[in-house]
């Protein structure tokens, strides 16, 4: 049965409800499927290249596909796979603030669940915490993309994306309930986000909130991103990214050592 949504109005988002052919793929991402209840993401992240993941031509931002009728899609796949890890949310943003109104995110991992499936999730928002109920009853796995501890960073580079005290206080919950989290501190954007004093601090908060595991990136400079962060450079700035993006500098080499003491890199 299809349920009824008032459609929101979400300010400079084109929302278009589809319906998805296909709902669970295969997945090469630490997961055995992959499902992504939304094409698009109103969090506005300046280093995305989701667009650049999914040949998606249209300006990132400004639109939302609803793909409405996933949870049944999840449900009649899922009776004919094998049972394994499901990834929702591996290209775009799974509680982005439509789901608010669509749950389409909750009732896929109900879905998923109903079906003796686990679940992987990774968010900037504490929205999940809307879920807790569903991720006790399965084998789940949160992740938590945190790029600072600076909400200023946040403003500038996410700036629709949710505080990121917010996403402290998610994790402390979802902790308590017993939930396995992860962090990926990422991207570092150099002399922006990398500095030894504010990561170690970072570390610190997380090791506080008892976080498993913890991986780190960098910026990576994919077709698209360039055009939009070099406006929001700090004077000077804009030579030195192009020695390290479009030159010969290793300062991600040389930066590695300390990137080491705060987590995993994954670059
Ligand atoms: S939350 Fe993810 S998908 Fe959405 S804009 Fe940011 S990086 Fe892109």
């Amino acid at each position: 049965m299809e349920l009824e949504f008032g459609k929101p109005e979400i300010a400079g988002l084109d929302i278009k409800e589809i319906s998805c052919k296909k709902a669970l793929s295969d997945s090469a991402l630490e997961a055995d499927y992959s499902l992504n209840p939304y094409r698009g993401c109103s969090h506005g992240c300046l280093y995305c290249y989701a667009p650049f993941v999914i040949k998606e031509e249209r300006p990132w931002g400004e639109f939302l596909d609803v793909k409405r009728n996933i949870p049944k899609k999840v449900s009649e796949e899922a009776d004919g796979k094998d049972k394994g890890m499901g990834r929702i949310g591996s290209v775009t943003e799974p509680y982005q603030e439509a789901e608010r109104e669509y749950k389409l995110t909750r009732r896929c991992l109900k879905q998923l669940s109903d079906h003796g499936f686990s679940v992987l999730i990774q968010t900037k928002s504490g929205m999940v915490k809307r879920d807790i109920d569903l991720l006790r009853e399965m084998e789940s796995d949160v992740g938590f993309t945190i790029t600072s501890l600076d909400d200023d960073f946040r403003k500038r580079f996410e700036p629709d994306a949710p505080p990121v005290v917010d996403r402290l206080s998610a994790i402390k919950e979802l902790k308590e309930e017993g939930i396995d989290v992860w962090v990926f501190v990422g991207p570092l954007l150099p002399f922006e986000n990398d500095g030894g004093e504010e990561l170690n601090r970072l570390k610190e908060t997380l090791t506080s909130l008892e976080v498993q595991e913890i991986y780190v990136d960098k910026l990576n400079m994919r077709n698209g991103v360039w055009s939009k962060i070099q406006h929001l450079l700090e004077a000077g700035q804009r030579e030195r990214y192009e020695e390290i993006y479009f030159g010969d500098d290793d300062y991600f080499e040389r930066k590695k050592p300390l990137y080491k003491k705060i987590g995993k890199p994954v670059f």
